[in-house]
């Protein structure tokens, strides 16, 4: 299981005692963050966000919390032009609804007509505490570019011997040649008359 981190983990249920539009503000950060949510990313779940820093403010609706604010992280990524590793720095915002699961005054389960159920919404777990962990990984995905570059006029590897062109320019030649020129050239070389020696 995993360790909650505790600054992305806060306990509402004061706030879930105050009156309608009472409001809470957090910030909120993790040193690190793997971001191995399920997700159509296939290299999600290798991503790991670094320096994951923001804020939030967590107002108190009828039924539920409102979580609002913003989140920064270094995410490292891979060139998918050269394949270097490099940590891009992110923006996300937060925006998300939490239900309460367990009444806070009676302790007893909440329960919910089925037209108040919101699958989109998050949990209270029953002992009040509301995580971030989730919301923060989706906004700091949903920010990640889908093919990044280390630098925007990253030149990429050579399709002949893979070599990063950004380091300079390989050996190869540039393949402009067509091979039956090529043959050609060859044999009109041979062809040539020599030249050499008959003039002595
Ligand atoms: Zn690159
Ligand atoms: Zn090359």
């Amino acid at each position: 299981m995993e360790t909650p981190n505790t600054d992305l983990v806060f306990n509402v249920a004061q706030l879930l005692k105050e009156p309608l539009g009472s409001n809470r503000k957090f910030d909120i950060g993790a040193p690190e963050l793997r971001l191995s949510e399920q997700t159509d990313r296939p290299d999600a779940e290798a991503l790991e966000a670094r320096g994951v820093a923001g804020n939030v403010k967590i107002t108190r609706l009828s039924k539920d919390l409102l979580v609002q604010g913003k989140v920064s992280a270094d995410v490292r990524l891979e060139c998918s032009r050269c394949l270097t590793a490099f940590s891009l720095p992110v923006e996300g915002r937060l925006e998300e609804n939490y239900q309460p699961t367990v009444d806070v005054d009676t302790g007893r389960p909440v329960r919910r007509e089925a037209d108040e159920e919101d699958d989109t919404a998050f949990s209270i777990s029953p002992n009040h505490e509301l995580d971030l962990t989730g919301p923060v990984r989706q906004a700091l995905l949903v920010a990640l570019p889908l093919k990044p570059l280390c630098r925007e006029d990253c030149a990429g590897l050579c399709p002949q011997c893979g070599a990063d062109l950004n380091e300079g320019p390989c050996d190869c030649q540039p393949d402009t040649t067509d091979d039956r020129w090529e043959a050609l050239r060859e044999l009109s070389l041979q062809d040539l008359p020599t030249g050499d020696g008959n003039l002595n």
